[in-house]
């Protein structure tokens, strides 16, 4: 059923390591071969086999209008047609700082940049920079791009200083991330307690969508505010995920806490290549060239790239879109935790906006302990039973889902049909 993919796999990777050029694709977590996506419209996707599925990835986040749509073309063909890049400023960027500016009252200033992983490490260069201390404090199971002293774990013991996740990674350079356990708000205030006056930072996903999908709980988020703002440390909200996607205010937004800096990527680039670090004026001031903390990037600000994510945050800003995206959505998950009760299946699934997780297990996490502790052959299984039914799943069970507006009650219906046939067959072991 997957001729082609297979034939294409087995070239590919003779030529880039993996097959892949970013890992997750590889299928790896839930084994066979990666199906190659030849085009996509709406909600669907189609392979090279011409096999067509209803996709709940939207390329990792960023599609939160579906495939295609056809304002977003029109803008980047009407854009491109004006050339491509020029490396000096364009009204374009101008125009999404208003737009990001005034969506997220917490962001005074912004600098563009090309990816997430781009936007995180520019920021805490930027938050090092500010306050001249050199800690940084992450959660585990949050990710938050591949730069070097984010590709952490946490040390032997609570409190003890991280290490590398990837070879090629010197030790020294985790040697200032502190990595704690995420929804634990003691563990907060311990580590400022004892470290407060070196700590610059900490980063975290205001709701976790790299450890499947995890909702912060309001205790939480309130600690991290509190003690940042006690002890002098930048608080940043990694939202390249949850930005337009859980709310037209963000993850900020839905928990009510005002981040010092923000860093977006995905909806924000609807498709290309768009990210960005911004928040307080005093603080996005050290940026060169008016202040000392060096960044910058021969495509950063495309205009081809910004015409894409204005013409999808047009969308996603207009009344009721995320009434509208939120009820498809919980729709979806509660129809399939419904479908996995009658069937006797563990599992349990959360949403909030457009973004959702399937879990295996009873309840949903609260950390990554809780949601290593799912099942992951039992994922694995609905994985590749959805998938031969026409239903596009991220291929991990440590990976969170996406709804587009694009999908509708049709998208539904088939995506529960699927299930149904799935969760049987798991209930009969
Ligand atoms: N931060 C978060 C929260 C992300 O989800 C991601 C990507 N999944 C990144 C940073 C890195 O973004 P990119 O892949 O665009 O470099």
């Amino acid at each position: 059923m997957y001729e082609r993919s297979r034939e294409l796999f087995d070239q590919s990777v003779r030529l880039i390591p993996g097959g892949v050029n970013s890992p997750v694709r590889a299928f790896g977590a839930v084994g066979g071969t990666p199906v190659f996506i030849r085009s996509g419209s709406g909600p669907r996707v189609t392979d090279e086999d011409g096999r067509e599925y209803v996709d709940y990835v939207g390329s990792w986040g960023p599609l939160i209008l579906g495939h295609a749509h056809p304002d977003v073309l029109q803008a980047v063909t009407s854009t491109a047609q004006r050339g491509l890049s020029f490396g000096a400023p364009t009204a374009l960027e101008l125009e999404m700082a208003q737009l990001l500016t005034q969506s997220l009252p917490s962001i005074e200033q912004v600098r563009l940049v090309s990816s997430g992983t781009e936007a995180v490490m520019s920021a805490l260069r930027l938050a090092r920079g500010f306050t001249g201390r050199s800690v940084i404090v992450k959660f585990e199971g949050c990710y938050h791009g591949h730069s070097d002293f984010l590709l952490v774990k946490a040390g032997s013991g609570a409190l003890t200083f991280g290490n590398p996740t990837s070879a090629g990674v010197p030790a020294e350079l985790t040697a200032h991330t502190l990595v704690l356990d995420y929804n634990d708000p003691q563990q907060v205030a311990d580590a400022f307690e004892r470290f407060g006056d070196s700590i610059a930072a900490v980063v975290v996903e205001p709701v976790a969508g790299n450890m499947n999908f995890v909702r912060p709980s309001q205790a939480f988020v309130d600690e991290l505010r509190t003690r940042c703002t006690r002890h002098g440390a930048v608080l940043i909200f990694d939202e390249v995920m949850t930005g337009f996607r859980v709310g037209a205010r963000g993850a900020q937004g839905v928990f009510g806490i005002t981040p010092d800096l923000t860093t977006l990527g995905k909806v924000i680039g609807g498709g290309m290549p768009v990210g960005a670090f911004g928040g307080r004026r005093d603080i996005m001031q050290k940026v060169a060239p008016v202040g000392p903390v060096y960044q910058a990037g021969t495509l950063s600000g495309n205009p081809v790239a910004v015409a894409a994510g204005l013409a999808t945050l047009r969308h996603v800003l207009r009344p009721g879109f995320f009434d509208e995206l939120s009820r498809t959505t919980a729709t979806l998950v509660q129809g399939l935790a419904q479908r996995a009760r009658r069937a006797n299946v563990p599992f349990s699934a959360a949403s909030l906006g457009g973004m959702f997780g399937l879990f295996f297990r009873a309840a949903p996490p609260a950390n990554f302990r809780e949601v290593m502790q799912s099942d992951r052959e039992g994922f694995n299984r609905f994985f590749h039973g959805m998938l031969e039914r026409g239903v596009y799943l991220a291929p991990s069970a440590y990976e969170a889902g996406f709804v587009s507006s694009a999908h509708g009650e049709r998208e539904i219906a088939q995506t529960f049909a699927a299930a149904d046939e799935v969760f049987a067959r798991m209930g009969r072991g």
